[in-house]
């Protein structure tokens, strides 16, 4: 708690110059580096069985933008996105969904249409289909079980789900978790920790602005630190801003500041030192980008030339062009990486299945 309270004190300035000195211990040819991956999203099913204030994802969610609700991504539709990725040079495919989309009749009958007894075997087939054309899944569809994580493991060069926050006050009356009851922390902790004991590289993250407050997003840093510290599998962690949407039941009075923002992600940067990546969705901190590199982001995440970002829509994804050019004004270079980062391309991290892949992936420095 003293750390806490020690690292509240700190003002932005002492924060920026504590970031300096850990990316001064970084190799030199690693300091300025910036990397995001080339991705797109295949949103398999927008069934939830959850219903968090702030998403506007989920199918209960009237949709101002004319996007429909997804059953389950159709055939055709996901050939149509796979072709079109392999055009653009998209190297990750990122597939997402709601929370136990099976639960619900509609989605049951949809996979019984296709022949799957499960909503795992289901996405497994659809990962083994994107690595026998060279793209590699990362797969965040919410809170699975061991055996589960274990079918995914050989299909997926790394995998995800984001903290988003541990407080007990969420769930209150009023607060964004109060209709989520199967989103207990404790859960999602273990999903985490079940991935550590499977080595499946990992990324997880902290939703910022919906009704946590600072010390509880410091003490939610702490325990990412911690099951990384007792894993080693955790190769990034998202400092992700909630943005209100029409639509949906969450406002809060004040949107969360930018200073704010910059303020938990310096203190990423100090938790985690230079051993885990920390990231910044490009589209939610627009014209901030240096700001937030000089807090010590140094990854900006996917980044789709050609799917939208189905938690943001309204929010656009930044030309990687246009980035690499704001980061090399300032010094910085634009990387692309792969959904696994290098340092997780071993043995006990990388199966053989997904290694076979990564020599045929050409990847583009700016
Ligand atoms: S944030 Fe995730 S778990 Fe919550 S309602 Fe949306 S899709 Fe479901």
């Amino acid at each position: 708690m003293s750390e806490i309270n020690s690292l509240g004190s700190l003002s932005l300035l002492d924060i920026k110059k504590k970031v300096k000195q850990i990316k001064n211990q970084l190799p030199n040819e690693e300091k300025n580096i910036i990397t995001y991956s080339k991705n797109f999203t295949l949103s398999l099913s927008n069934y939830c069985q959850n219903e968090c204030g702030y998403c506007f994802y989920n199918f209960k969610v009237p949709k101002v933008d004319g996007q429909g609700n997804v059953v389950l991504l159709s055939n055709d539709h996901m050939r149509s996105l796979i072709q079109k990725a392999l055009r653009f040079g998209c190297n990750e495919a990122l597939l997402m969904s709601g929370e136990r989309p099976e639960s619900f009749k509609e989605v049951r009958n949809e996979l019984l249409n296709r022949e799957c007894r499960e909503y795992i075997e289901f996405v497994v087939d659809i990962c083994s289909y994107l690595l026998d054309l060279n793209i590699l899944p990362h797969t965040n569809i919410g809170t699975l079980s061991y055996n589960e994580l274990l079918r995914l493991k050989n299909f997926n060069a790394s995998m995800g789900l984001m903290f988003e926050s541990t407080s007990m006050r969420l769930f209150e009356k009023g607060g964004v978790h109060e209709k989520s009851l199967e989103k207990n922390p404790e859960s999602r902790i273990e999903h985490i920790k079940n991935a550590g004991r499977l080595k499946i590289p990992f990324t997880t993250g902290i939703l910022c602005g919906i009704g946590e407050n600072f010390k509880e997003r410091v003490h939610d840093l702490h325990l990412i630190k911690s099951i990384h510290e007792q894993y080693g599998h955790i190769q990034e962690v998202i400092i992700q801003n909630f943005i209100y949407k029409k639509g949906i039941s969450y406002k809060p009075k004040k949107p969360i500041s930018i200073k704010d923002m910059l303020k938990i992600t310096g203190i990423a940067r100090i938790i985690f030192e230079n051993d885990i990546a920390v990231q910044v969705p490009p589209n939610l901190i627009n014209g901030y980008e240096i700001d937030f590199i000089e807090m010590g982001a140094n990854d900006f995440g996917g980044i789709s030339p050609i799917t939208l970002d189905y938690i943001n829509p309204q929010k656009k994804w930044p030309q990687i062009d246009k980035l690499a050019k704001i980061c090399r004004k300032k010094g910085f270079q634009l990387k692309e990486r792969l959904p696994i980062y290098d340092k997780f391309i071993t043995k006990e991290f990388c199966p053989e299945n997904i290694k076979k892949r990564l020599d045929n992936i050409n990847i583009d420095v700016k």
